[in-house]
C-alpha cells in the first residue's frame, strides 16, 4: 500500500470551494488506496503573521472540515504538524544540504514576497519548501497529491532525498508528486481569470464552505459570465461559464459534454440555478457536520491528540535514522 501525504494551511477561517474540489475531494478518493497522512500545517501558516487566538481556532476549524469533508480520522492519520516535533528538527537537517541558490529558485517565494518586497519577507517564507520537504520525507511517502503550484516543491523534496541518500546512505524514500488535474482548478467567481484563493483581496468571488447556503446561492447567481448567452467550454473567451461548468461537473460527477448538451440554450439563469443547487446539496451537510464537530472541541482535541501520537511514531523513527546517518546522536 502506498504512503500518501498532503496538507493544507490553517490560513483562513474556512476552506473554499477550490480547496474542496482541488484537494479534499481528491484526498477522500485516495485515502482508500493507501496509508494516508493528512496534516494541518500550522508551522507553515506562521510564515504570514497570525493572531495566536485566531490561529488556534483556525486549526480546529480546518480539522473539523477535513473530517466533515470525508477524511476518516481512524483510517487516515489526520494530525496537526506542530504536535509532531520531528518536523522542525528535520527541516534543520535538510536545510544544511540545500543550496542557497537552489532555495532562491522557488517561484512561490518569489510570488509571495513580491507584494512587500524580498527585504520585508521573513526567512521562514524562504525556507518553507525545506520544511515541506521534511514533512513529506518523515513519513516515507510514495505519493504527494498536490496542485500544479506545488510541483516545484515536490521536485525539491525529491532532489534533497536523493542527495541525502547519496551522501549519507539510503535513508529516505523518494516520493512522487501526484499532480491533480487542471480540471480541478476552480476560478474566482468575480474574476474567473484568477484562481479562487484564500488570499484574494475581496471574498465576493469566493465560496467558503462555512458560508450560509443562502449566501452561497447569491454568490453563484452573481458570478461573472459574458453576454453571448451560449453554454460551452471556452476558457479564453468564456472563463466564467467555463468555470461554472467545471464546478457543476465536479459536484455532479457528470462529464462536461453532457452538461453542455443539457444546458446550452437554457440561459444563464437556469444554468446558475443548477450549479447553486448541486453545490448546496453537497456542501450544506458538510457545513452542518463541521459546526457540530466544533461544538465539541474536547472530542476534536482527543482525535487530534491520538493522531499526533500515531504520526510521531512514524516521524520520530525517520528522524532518528537521518540523524544517525549524519553522525549525530
Ligand atoms: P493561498 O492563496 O494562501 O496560497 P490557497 O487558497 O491557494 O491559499 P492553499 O492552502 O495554498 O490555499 O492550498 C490548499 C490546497 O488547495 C492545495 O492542494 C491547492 O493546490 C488547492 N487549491 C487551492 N486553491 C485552489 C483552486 N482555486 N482550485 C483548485 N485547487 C485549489
Ligand atoms: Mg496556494
Amino acid at each position: 500500500k502506498p504512503r500518501i501525504y498532503s496538507g493544507m494551511q490553517p490560513s483562513s477561517g474556512s476552506l473554499h470551494l477550490g480547496n474542496y474540489v482541488g484537494a479534499l475531494m481528491q484526498w477522500r478518493e485516495l485515502q482508500a488506496e493507501g496509508e494516508a497522512f493528512f496534516s494541518i500545517v500550522d508551522l507553515h501558516a506562521l510564515t504570514s503573521a497570525k493572531d495566536p487566538k485566531v490561529l488556534r481556532q483556525q486549526v480546529r476549524t480546518l480539522a473539523a472540515q477535513y473530517i466533515a469533508g470525508g477524511i476518516d480520522p481512524e483510517a487516515s492519520c489526520l494530525y496537526v504538524q506542530s504536535h509532531v516535533a520531528a518536523h522542525s528538527q528535520m527541516a534543520w537537517l535538510l536545510s544544511t544540504i540545500t543550496g542557497f541558490g537552489e532555495a532562491s529558485r522557488m517561484t512561490q517565494f518569489k510570488d509571495k514576497s513580491a507584494k512587500e518586497g524580498v527585504e520585508a519577507a521573513n526567512v521562514g517564507l524562504f525556507t518553507y519548501p525545506i520544511l515541506m520537504a521534511g514533512d513529506i520525507l518523515l513519513y516515507d511517502t510514495d505519493l504527494v497529491p498536490v496542485g500544479g503550484d506545488q510541483k516545484q516543491h515536490v521536485e525539491l523534496t525529491r532532489d534533497l532525498a536523493e542527495r541525502f541518500n547519496k551522501r549519507f546512505g539510503k535513508t529516505f524514500r523518494v516520493p512522487k508528486p501526484h499532480i491533480l488535474g487542471e480540471t480541478a482548478r476552480i476560478m474566482d467567481l468575480q474574476d474567473p481569470t484568477r484562481k479562487m484563493s484564500k488570499s484574494a483581496e475581496t471574498d465576493k468571488g469566493i465560496i467558503w464552505l462555512l458560508d450560509e447556503p443562502g449566501k452561497t446561492v447569491k454568490k453563484i447567481k452573481s458570478a461573472v459570465t459574458d453576454t453571448d448567452g451560449s453554454i460551452r467550454v471556452d476558457a479564453e473567451n468564456k472563463p466564467g461559464v467555463t468555470n461554472l461548468l467545471g464546478i457543476l461537473s465536479a459536484f455532479t460527477g457528470r462529464p462536461i459534454d453532457d452538461l453542455v448538451a443539457e444546458f446550452d440554450g437554457q440561459g444563464y439563469g437556469a444554468f446558475k440555478g443548477a450549479v447553486a443547487e448541486a453545490v448546496i446539496d453537497e456542501l450544506s451537510p458538510i457545513r452542518d457536520r463541521t459546526l457540530d464537530l466544533l461544538d465539541d472541541p474536547a472530542e476534536l482535541d482527543r482525535i487530534l491528540d491520538a493522531n499526533a501520537e500515531r504520526a510521531s511514531a512514524v516521524a520520530d523513527a525517520t528522524l532518528d535514522r537521518a540523524m544517525v546517518a549524519m553522525g549525530l546522536r
